[in-house]
């Protein structure tokens, strides 16, 4: 398919200029949104450039289908601290984060300098066990209460291995996943399993957060394996699961002989111990990634030694799991590194504080108006739902106003602040107090330039 035309209009001389223009209404969303996303083709016009190369040899322009945004998207040149920079020469403060992966930022030093050593010391990936692997294997151990755990490349192999563990360990094979759970790039659950998703027929899928319908689906059936959810839903955005609910998932599986899979990829960075120290819950398997290889990719599942015991290949039978990255020496030396001494406990707790305070802020702003804002710690998700509703306990409760959450995306970034536009605001770890303030001051002024169309 062609690219899409983009309308090109002269760049606003200065930002008191979209204020004033701005200010002076819109009649309805689509128009404020029109006007925006003209503004920013305006003021993007070597990411356009890189755009239509990039479609000559990706299928839109696009390897990662999250970062596809329309009308096209901006090309980052470059990352340092807690900013980054795009092609067209603006700086954003950073509450993409990686979607959580990207804790430490662009450039921590220690985490710089364990890489540096590694690549002129160590070699890469070395075709073999190396010490690395252990040390990183046992800290990750003894933070999140585990036996044994084993590496991936990804959090998608993490699941995916979990999943398979414990269909070998029960000798069952249907898991129990949740509407709205992203558990990786082929585990994706909307009322249905989405359409890449494998093993179609072996799901079950029960509400998120409804005690009597997670009781009945897990309960109801002699064939299932495991139960997998996450403590927060991540791509909710941080849609938060109540402490009830994940105690119900808890007790049932263990009544049915079926594992409890917990999915702390992005959730692990809310405590020392991860949310299942928060919420005091004993899974069976947890899954882990993101941050927790330092920047470099990653991904792991580990937890009871009897259930981790079926990949021990000292026994003939064991399962396999190969993975050519699975203990590559960057991943392994950044991934400890970080977590030995830079996301220490102090620092864990102060930082997750922090997030709390930020998100109260926020809500604090949007009383009266269609924005809502989720999450838990360093993990925030603004909404814009048609209701105004302050608390969403599912994705099926969310009403979203997708022009409204399309404009404020829009309207942050020509501020300065780079976000998702799912609205998933993932912080990193030395935001100064004063990028936070601004982002506050920010989003109160978009909610009084766009008043007419955000109250409720
Ligand atoms: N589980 C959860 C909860 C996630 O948020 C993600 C990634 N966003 C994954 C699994 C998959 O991780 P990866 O992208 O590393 O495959």
């Amino acid at each position: 398919m062609a690219p899409a035309i983009i309308t090109q209009v002269a760049p606003p001389s200065n930002t008191e200029d979209i204020k004033i223009r701005v200010k002076s209404g819109y009649a309805s969303t689509t128009e404020a949104l029109e006007a925006s996303k003209a503004r920013y083709a305006a003021r993007h016009p070597t990411s356009l450039k890189l755009h239509e190369e990039a479609v000559k040899s990706l299928p839109g322009g696009n390897t990662r289908s999250l970062l596809h945004n329309a009308p096209f998207p901006i090309f980052m040149s470059k990352g340092e601290g807690y900013r980054v920079s795009d092609e067209d020469g603006h700086t954003y403060t950073d509450f993409v984060g990686e979607l959580t992966a990207g804790l430490y930022g662009h450039s921590q030093s220690l985490i710089q300098q364990a890489l540096i050593d590694s690549i002129t010391k160590t070699g890469l990936n070395l075709g073999a066990t190396t010490k690395l692997e252990s040390q990183h294997a046992a800290l990750l151990c003894s933070r999140f209460h585990l036996d044994h755990i084993r590496f991936t490349n990804s959090g998608t192999e993490a699941n995916l291995h979990a999943i398979q563990g414990a269909r070998r360990f029960t000798g069952k094979r249907k898991i129990v996943v949740f509407t709205g759970g992203y558990h990786g790039a082929v585990f994706m659950f909307g009322d249905e399993p989405a359409e890449n998703v494998v093993d179609k027929e072996d799901w079950i899928i029960a509400k998120y957060n409804d005690l009597e319908d997670t009781r009945a689906k897990i309960e109801g059936s002699s064939d299932v394996a495991a139960v997998l959810v996450e403590g927060m839903q991540g791509s909710g955005p941080c849609i938060e699961a109540t402490h009830a609910f994940l105690h119900q998932v808890q007790e049932s599986a263990k009544k049915v002989g079926a594992l409890f899979i917990l999915d702390e990829v992005m959730t692990s960075r809310l405590s020392p111990g991860g949310l299942q120290d928060l919420e005091d819950l004993k899974p069976d398997i947890t899954s882990l990634g993101k941050y927790l290889g330092g920047g470099i990719t990653f991904g792991a599942f580990g937890g009871r030694e009897d259930v981790m015991a079926v990949y021990d290949p000292r026994d003939g039978k064991a399962l396999a799991h190969s993975g050519t990255f699975n203990n590559n020496t960057l991943g392994m030396v950044a991934g400890y590194t970080g977590l030995s001494q830079v996301y220490t406990p102090d620092v864990i707790k102060e930082f997750n504080a922090k997030g709390d305070q930020f998100r109260e802020r926020l809500q604090g702003l949007s009383k009266g108006t269609k924005m809502t804002v989720t999450g838990r710690g360093s993990m925030i998700g603004v909404h814009f739902v048609k209701d105004g509703k302050k608390e969403i306990r599912s994705i099926g409760e969310r009403l979203d106003d997708t022009e409204l959450k399309d404009l404020f995306w829009l309207d942050m970034m020509e501020s300065g602040f780079w976000v998702t536009k799912r609205g998933i605001i993932a912080l990193i770890l030395g935001t100064p107090d004063d990028a936070l303030n601004s982002f506050v001051e920010c989003v109160e002024e978009f909610l009084t330039r766009y008043e007419r169309l955000v109250k409720l």
